[in-house]
């Protein structure tokens, strides 16, 4: 057997003991009393970062990178300050977070994102090879998680992430509807005032 062929039937065991793991891990309240007071934790964390884009006028999404318990990324999006179309909050974590590894794959780390990744951030995610992602609310027009193509399920670049939707789902979702409530608000009355 040729060393390609071995890597790939290594690569390949891997990935079955994983979703061993996985299969047991999801049936186990080890797993969530464990887990989730982390997730929450995190997930706090990335709704600080949502919070510091709504202050610039952003759409207020935060995400950080997380490995061994320790935040290496975070980020915020910032397509409007940066006017680059792809400073989405998990895209600009991602690249803290290699930055601090000195490494573009990021295997083993955890992603937090106020709300599910678009097709950009799930197919990011999976180039960096991340381990885990965990979010917020769904997003209901470019969740490319869940709601549409499930860009993290397929295992083209033999790579599966574990996907946990719904942590603090009320208080991210809230972050989003609020800015865009203010925003219609003032958008209202600038409408006004143009017209007398
Ligand atoms: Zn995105």
């Amino acid at each position: 057997m040729g060393l390609a062929t071995r890597r790939m039937v290594a690569e390949r065991e891997a990935l079955i003991q994983i979703d061993f793991l996985t299969a047991i891990l999801r049936t186990s309240n080890i797993r969530y009393s464990f887990f989730m007071e982390a997730d929450d934790e995190f997930m706090r964390e990335a709704l600080t970062e949502a919070r510091a884009a709504r202050d610039k006028g952003e759409v207020p999404v935060g995400a950080v990178v997380v490995l061994e318990g320790a935040v290496i990324g975070r980020g915020h999006n910032e397509v409007i300050t940066l006017t680059d179309p792809t400073a989405h909050a998990e895209i600009v974590a991602l690249r803290e977070a290699a930055q601090s590894l000195g490494n573009y794959r990021l295997a083993g780390a955890v992603l937090y994102s106020t709300i599910e990744p678009c097709a950009m951030c799930a197919g990011a995610i999976l180039h960096a090879r991340i381990s885990r992602l965990v979010y917020g609310a769904d997003d209901p027009k470019a969740g490319a998680v869940v709601t549409h193509f499930g860009i993290c399920s397929t295992d083209f670049l033999n790579h599966r992430v574990m996907i946990d939707g719904g942590i603090l789902e009320a208080e991210c979702r809230e972050v989003i509807q609020s800015f865009f409530r203010e925003k219609r608000k003032t958008d209202t009355s600038a409408e006004r005032c143009e017209s007398g």
